[in-house]
């Protein structure tokens, strides 16, 4: 299996060296050629708008949405989450919409901007270590999106920040920046799935 990561902008190495530790060749994707020929496209975490920007100057976007239509598996973490989904809440920015959620950017606030949790996960046996950096979350699931992991919100509402619709597979947190490579194996275990 060859794995891509988009790699405009973010954290795509850290992606690539768990997939290549996993056993899997990994490219870095910059052109419409490299997308053509990977199995599963990672989508790192970074800035959002850097990555909807210089995938719109790359003539990247209709390709992008094109592939993933047409079920090309995609793991997208933070940013990449961002990028995957339809809309964002007060914000208009690129988007690939091929997610049906809405995301809001650093929702957990500043003084929280960062922190570490242990997240019981859906079909995982013991929680993921996940790591938050500015992260967004989960403001609205389309009915087709199941959500695998939530942490409390305001009010004690549930917020989703795992999420999977069909062969997409978008966390708010960075599994690519730790030990744990359950979640790049529930990625990979996508591939001939569609
Ligand atoms: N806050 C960033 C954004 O809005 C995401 C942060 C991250 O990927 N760690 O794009």
């Amino acid at each position: 299996m060859l794995a891509g990561a988009l790699a405009l902008q973010g954290d795509f190495r850290e992606h690539l060296a768990i997939m290549e530790s996993l056993g899997h060749r990994g490219i870095e994707v910059r052109t419409i050629e490299e997308l053509e020929r990977v199995d599963l496209l990672l989508i790192p975490g970074g800035e959002s708008t850097t990555i909807g920007r210089l995938a719109t100057e790359y003539d990247l976007i209709e390709p992008l949405r094109e592939r993933i239509t047409e079920g090309l598996p995609v793991f997208g973490t933070c940013a990449g989450l961002i990028f995957l989904a339809a809309a964002t809440t007060g914000a208009d920015q690129p988007q690939l919409g091929v997610l049906d959620v809405v995301v809001a950017r650093n929702a957990f606030g500043r003084q929280v901007d960062s922190f570490e949790t242990d997240l019981p996960v859906a079909g995982l046996d013991r929680p993921v270590r996940a790591v938050f950096i500015r992260a967004p979350w989960i403001e609205k699931v389309g009915s087709n999106v199941e959500t695998l992991a939530s942490v409390p919100g305001p009010g004690g509402t549930a917020r989703a920040v795992l999420v999977r619709q069909g062969t997409v597979l978008a966390a708010s947190f960075h599994p690519e920046l730790t030990e744990d490579d359950r979640l790049h194996r529930m990625a990979a275990a996508m591939v001939g799935d569609s």
